[in-house]
């Protein structure tokens, strides 16, 4: 299952190529999921912060 996430030098959204779920440091010493992957275009990198629970 791809997530789609915009790429910036597309300028248009794209599935992520590679993608794979990552943790993220965020305030209050919280960690916050996210999709990382790459543009299957461009292979610029892109990133999707995940809904949190
Ligand atoms: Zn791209």
């Amino acid at each position: 299952m791809a997530t789609e996430a915009y790429c910036v030098r597309c300028k248009t959204k794209r599935e992520m190529a590679n993608e794979k779920e990552v943790e993220i440091d965020a305030k209050g010493g919280k960690k916050r999921r996210a999709m990382q992957g790459a543009c299957p275009v461009c292979q610029t990198k892109m990133m999707r912060f995940l809904p949190s629970a």
